[in-house]
This record gives C-alpha cells, structure tokens and sequence, in this order.
C-alpha cells in the first residue's frame, strides 16, 4: 500500500472506532457497557478489516454495517464485533472457541486479546480461504477446522470463552459442556431471519449458570444439528 493510501484506510480506521464507541454508549442502558475495554478497541483498530472482505466490498470495509462475504453469508457490523469480543472479558491466558469463521476477522480480533482461538466453519470454502487468509496476515494462534460447529469441539475443551456467529434456535448443549466453570458464552439467539435476541450465557466457578438476553441482533442462521 502507497503511504496516502495507507493513511485514507487509518483515517476510516479511526472513523470506525469512533462509530463502535458512540454506539456503544447509546446501547449501554441494555449491554451494561457504556465503553469497550481498550484492549479491544486496540484490536479492532490492528486488524484490517479490508483484508478480509471480497475485492467489491472493500470499499466500504471501515462502514459499521455487515457485509456479504460471499455463500450468502456476512461479516459481522463492527460494533456487533467489539460487543461481543468485549463481553467475553478474554485474558491473555483464556482459550476461546468461535462457531462461525466466515472471513476470519472475528477470530483475528479475538486472537489479539486471547493465548489461544479456535475456530470452526461448515462451509469448506469459507473454511479454506479464512485458513489461508489468516496463515498469510500472521495470525498464528488461530486453529481453525471445517465441522459442524453446534457439536463444539470436544478435543479442545474446556474454553474460557464461547462465541457464536450465528444465530441459533437454542443453545446449543454441547457448547454448554465445553465450557469451563467461571467461562462465558455470547450467542445471538432466535428463528432464522425472525426476532434474535444477543444472548450472554455465564457458567460460574460452582457450575451454576445464568442467561441474560441482551440486545436485539439480526445474524445469518447456525445451521444446526440434523442439516450441517
Ligand atoms: N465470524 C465471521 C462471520 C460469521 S457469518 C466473520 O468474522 O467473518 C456466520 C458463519 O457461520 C458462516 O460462515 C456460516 O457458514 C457459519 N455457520 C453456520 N452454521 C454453522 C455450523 N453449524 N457450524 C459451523 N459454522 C457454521
């Protein structure tokens, strides 16, 4: 990239996180989040959104709206991206599962903030262009795998952290189990293209566990158990 064109993408980089930051303080009274950690904002500010777009979208790739990707699925709204990442209130230690891969950006933010992502896609062509996208940026601490994403990923478990990028009808049991006591879930919940709700699933250190709907979301389905 040219200096000038370098400098046009960091100027719409911070446009972008001045949009994540207004919204986050609009939506607070239901996210309990006036403000993003700043780890987080860093992250969203590292990571090139561009990178991970199709050549005809990349122009608006710094917009705080989705974006197709193609096999008619889409890459999350900035805001929703730094929300969700935010919620899961990931240490350097924590091991982080994402159910949904699409381009890779979402598990390039986290992999900023956590020792270790792990990352599953149904559709094989997602699955390889986000692996080799991902390999080539550098983004080494990322496993990803082409599966069914609502069976989790045992061999893995437990997590610190569970995020799924896709709306569900309910969440799934597995993805319960492969959760660590003290870890928590963040899942946009609801009938394919109907009401969804942004679900946080919270499994405390006694294995008691608590659900709080959040926010009003509009994500592509997970394709679930009996059709992946
Ligand atoms: N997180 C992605 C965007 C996700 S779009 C990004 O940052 O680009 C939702 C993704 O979930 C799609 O790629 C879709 O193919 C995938 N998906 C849907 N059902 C799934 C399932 N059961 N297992 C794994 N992936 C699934």
């Amino acid at each position: 990239m040219t200096p000038v064109a370098k400098d046009a993408v960091n100027k719409k980089s911070i446009q972008m996180l001045e949009q994540i930051a207004s919204e986050a303080k609009f939506t607070a009274s239901m996210t309990g989040r006036k403000a993003f950690d700043d780890r987080v904002i860093d992250s969203m500010g590292e990571v090139p959104r561009e990178k991970f777009l199709p050549l005809n979208n990349k122009l608006f790739a710094y917009a705080n709206r989705p974006l197709p990707i193609g096999y008619g699925q889409t890459i999350s709204q900035p805001y929703i991206v730094a929300l969700m990442t935010d919620l899961l209130d990931l240490t350097t230690e924590s091991i982080v599962l994402e159910i949904g891969t699409g381009s890779g950006y979402q598990a390039a933010v986290l992999s900023r903030l956590a020792k270790k992502v792990y990352s599953i896609e149904s559709i094989a062509e997602l699955f390889e262009s986000a692996t080799k996208r991902l390999k080539k940026l550098g983004y080494d601490n990322i496993e990803t795998r082409c599966s069914n994403g609502y069976e989790g990923w045992g061999e893995k478990a437990p997590f610190d952290g569970i995020i799924v990028t896709a709306a569900a009808t309910h969440i799934p049991p597995a993805l319960i189990d492969q959760l660590k006591p003290g870890g928590r879930m963040v899942i946009p919940v609801g009938m394919p293209h109907m009401h969804q709700e942004l679900m946080l699933f919270v499994k405390e250190l006694d294995g008691s566990t608590h659900t709080d709907a959040l926010l009003d979301v509009a994500f592509v389905p997970l394709v679930m158990e009996e059709n992946a």
